[in-house]
């Protein structure tokens, strides 16, 4: 099967601002930035949206939300408050197949979202 933008992306296959990684998971910046920092966490594995994990994906499932607060951390904005946003599908404005989590701060972020 062809591979997602963001498995080239965590393979290294196409370059990326990445500002943390492992052997499960790749953070890197968002090529269009919604606020001051905005971060993509991608697992390697390309599933392709939340509503597509498994039960097996358990454990990964909890690292990236482990990892969520630790690269907040690292950019600065888990003190003052930041968002994390997980679009899936098309109403949702999806427009990468393979599940990632938006992490968004520094600034005020409006709710409820558009
Ligand atoms: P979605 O709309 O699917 O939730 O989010 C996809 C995100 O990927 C968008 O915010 C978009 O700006 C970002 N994006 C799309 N292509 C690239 C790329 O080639 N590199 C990076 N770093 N981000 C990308």
């Amino acid at each position: 099967m062809e591979k997602t933008l963001f498995e080239k992306i965590a393979e290294h296959e196409i370059p990326a601002d990445i500002v943390y990684e492992d052997e499960l998971c790749v953070a890197f910046r968002d090529i269009s930035p919604a606020a001051p920092q905005h971060v993509l966490l991608v697992p390697r594995k390309p599933i392709p949206d939340i509503a597509a994990a498994q039960q097996e994906d358990a454990e990964l499932l909890a690292h990236l939300m482990l990892k969520v607060g630790e690269i907040a951390r690292m950019l600065g904005i888990a003190e003052g408050g930041f968002r994390t946003v997980l679009n899936t599908g098309a109403l949702a404005g999806q427009t990468v197949p393979h599940l990632h989590i938006h992490i968004l701060g520094g600034r005020s972020l409006q709710w409820p979202p558009g």
